[in-house]
């Protein structure tokens, strides 16, 4: 069976977008393949976060992610930092990584340009710290945004070069796995395309019902549909398309139908949308605040998953210590 590896960042909570265009489909990836999913708490400390920012948000990010249906006993979810073996890896990856190269990664470059004061070298060294998250269980498939691509061809070169240094093939050159196209991409509500953190336009699956209607309430719309059956503008069409994913097709027809005969109130649509936003996430949220109520089974979680991830990437590196030529 496959491995895939998929990696979380600990930072802010989960939104709709982020639930539709990717949770989702990690829910379905556990069916079919060895799936790993890390909280990556030590890449986030290039901003250098607060002790108990840390702590926070990595048990935040654990039980929205459980509540969204990642099931540990179908896959391994754990907290990086819980795996030191990554570590070893990520030394003797570095050993084979050149400055050259690393400089040349354009989102390192990219954030030396944001941070001029803060170019440390965990921040260069990211790709082969990415490189070790990858190769300690030996995975084949990682889901990526395109923003990664260039990572992932980074690691692909450093297990590639392990292989050749030592005349085996012993990792296995991961592939990038797309989820675009298995995903709906979920718009702002503010007119933008796209609905994300950085945008400030985010509806959260812990959302609070009577916020989620006043976030509805002000989504932006134009002045009404000018003439019979016609194109949707983009502000328009985001609302339906939130009323695609959220919203029984019936509803969904009947507001079209609105639209195409120009008789459509935007504020009755808007009113549907918040409801069956709220129904929908529900049962999310729900589950969201009773794992969140309970922090010690949050740990005996994360430490379950700690030793299953631990198991597959000491043998990992008992095998690249033997390969090397070092004391197993
Ligand atoms: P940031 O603004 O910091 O980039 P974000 O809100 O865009 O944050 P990410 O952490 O970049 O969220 O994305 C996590 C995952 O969610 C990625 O797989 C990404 O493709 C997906 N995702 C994020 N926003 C959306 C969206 N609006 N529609 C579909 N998928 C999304
Ligand atoms: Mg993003």
């Amino acid at each position: 069976m496959e491995t895939v590896l998929s990696g979380i960042r600990p930072t802010g909570n989960l939104h709709i977008g982020n639930y539709y265009g990717a949770v989702t489909s990690f829910v379905r990836l556990q069916e079919e393949y060895k799936c790993f999913f890390f909280i990556a708490d030590w890449h986030s400390l290039t901003t250098h976060p607060k002790p108990e920012d840390i702590r926070r948000s990595t048990r935040t990010i654990l039980a929205e992610y459980l509540a969204c249906g990642i099931d540990p006993q179908k896959s391994t979810i754990y907290i990086q930092s819980d795996v030191k073996e990554v570590l070893e890896l990520y030394l003797y990856l570095n050993m084979n990584a050149y400055l050259g190269e690393l400089e040349r990664v354009t989102s390192f470059k990219e954030k030396a340009r944001k941070q001029p004061d803060n170019v440390n070298a965990g921040l260069l060294t990211y790709p082969t710290l990415m490189a070790a998250d990858i190769l300690i269980h030996r995975a084949n498939k990682v889901p990526v945004g395109k923003d990664q691509e260039q990572n992932m061809e980074m690691a692909r070169l450093y297990a590639n070069r392990f292989n050749n240094k030592y005349g085996k093939e012993y990792f296995p050159i991961p592939q990038s796995f797309s989820l675009v196209g298995q995903g709906v991409k979920i718009p702002g509500l503010d007119g933008s395309g796209k609905m994300g953190k950085s945008e400030g336009n985010c509806i959260y699956l812990c959302e609070e019902p009577s916020s989620i209607r006043k976030k509805v309430m002000r989504a932006v719309t134009d002045a009404g549909p000018q003439a019979l059956n016609s194109e949707k503008p983009e502000v328009i069409q985001n609302l339906f398309t939130l009323l695609s994913v959220v919203s029984p097709k019936e509803t969904y027809d009947y507001f079209d139908e609105k639209w195409n005969d120009m008789t459509l109130r935007y504020g009755d649509l808007k009113k549907q949308l918040a409801e069956d936003l709220i129904n929908t996430l529900a049962p999310i949220r729900e589950r969201i605040l009773d794992f969140s109520s309970d922090t010690e089974r949050l740990d005996r979680i994360a430490l379950e998953g700690a030793e299953k991830a631990h198991e597959s990437a000491a043998k990992t590196i008992r095998d690249v210590r033997e390969i090397i030529g070092f004391r197993v």
